[in-house]
């Protein structure tokens, strides 16, 4: 297992350091985002970590290419503030049509020369799915008839069978959002494209928890592990 750092829009205010991690075998492509948001800093702490674990060797990727972005709006997550404009709308519509922002062209980029199978979009999101189907906290979400639904179902039943409290247990939302990367990746890149949110009301150490526990399923289901 190989892990090499490298930098992002290196020569910008938007610089930021991504891991590329080579498994043990060759196998799938997976891509990891997270700060596509500033303020959603647990889904940046679990990334981080995973990518710190690989580099320690403490987290081994048996087959496949990981390449994870854990901080990718660097200027605000400095502010602690979601970014203006919102980073997650400014992504290509087109696969002929250029990102709105430099940041998101980087990040797009950087997917299309990797052609990834899966393209995991951490976030943080208000609410609890379980008490109210107008809010996004404790969901995945997949474009509408995306091939990662079935994936998505099961990592779902495994991930609330270990919640014993329902009310934070997580659902599966399916939904369009054009300008976003996990629309861009779906229809440009044919890429398996999921965003995990977790509830921003819950403890810090409780979010980490559930964003590590859904990243080593998808690890697992896709064949890394
Ligand atoms: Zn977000």
């Amino acid at each position: 297992m190989l892990v090499n750092k490298h930098i992002l829009a290196s020569s910008s205010v938007h610089a930021t350091p991504y891991y590329v991690v080579r498994g043990v075998n060759p196998g799938p492509v997976m891509l990891i985002t997270s700060g596509v948001h500033g303020n959603e800093t647990a889904s940046m702490a679990a990334a981080q970590q995973l990518a710190d674990d690989c580099i320690a060797g403490r987290h081994i990727i048996q087959r496949g290419l990981l390449i994870i972005i854990p901080r990718v709006h660097q200027q605000a997550y400095r502010k602690k503030i979601r970014g203006k404009p919102d980073l997650n709308r400014t992504f290509p519509r087109r696969i002929s049509g250029k990102a709105k922002h430099p940041l998101a062209s980087a990040v797009f980029h950087l997917a299309r020369q990797y052609q990834p199978d899966w393209w995991l979009d951490l976030h943080e999101a208000n609410g609890l799915s379980q008490l109210s189907s107008r809010v996004l906290g404790q969901t995945l979400i997949t474009n509408p008839g995306s091939r990662a639904v079935p994936v998505c179902k099961r990592l779902i039943k495994q991930m609330n069978r270990s919640i014993a409290n329902q009310d934070r247990h997580f659902n599966l939302k399916q939904h369009e959002l054009p300008g976003s990367a996990r629309t861009a990746g779906a229809r440009l890149l044919q890429a398996r494209t999921v965003t995990v949110e977790t509830c921003w009301s819950l403890k810090r150490s409780v979010r980490i928890k559930y964003q590590r526990q859904i990243v080593h399923h998808f690890l697992r289901e896709a064949g890394f592990m």
